[in-house]
């Protein structure tokens, strides 16, 4: 694995390690929110996986850019845009469907050297940072 590489590709090459060695799958940025995510990977067929969706993806890669935006009246409205980087800003939150796949990911990415806290419940999404 070089130097260069970003966290991103960090995490997928851990996470692709991780099915390789064990029957948890993944998925990255994936649906809009935690409901959807689960709906859609059990309407897939989709089972012992770990996975963020794109709120978690914008929260941990994206830099929030403040945006001036005027209205008719010319006042000054504050607009957020979210721009999206390769680059863990702040903890990636995975959600899971049961706990040995949450197990899986805490192990293949702390081996990767990330920093993983987890309570171990099912009630807790695993989180992730560089540091
Ligand atoms: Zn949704």
């Amino acid at each position: 694995m070089s130097e260069r590489d970003s966290d991103r590709k960090r995490i997928s090459t851990a996470l692709d390690r991780m099915a390789e060695h064990t029957p948890t799958s993944w998925r990255g940025d994936y649906a809009c929110c935690q409901t959807c995510l689960h709906y859609e990977l059990s309407e897939e067929g989709v089972s012992r996986y770990v996975a963020w969706h794109r709120q978690s993806d914008e929260g941990a890669f994206g830099i929030e850019r403040e945006l001036d935006v005027a209205d008719d009246d010319f006042e000054s409205l504050a607009e957020f845009d979210v721009e999206k980087t390769d680059t863990l800003h702040d903890w990636l939150f995975l959600y899971f469907d049961v706990l040995v796949a949450a197990e899986d990911a805490a192990l293949f990415l702390r081996e990767a050297g990330f920093v993983v806290e987890w309570d171990g419940t099912a009630s807790s999404a695993v989180a992730v940072r560089t540091r």
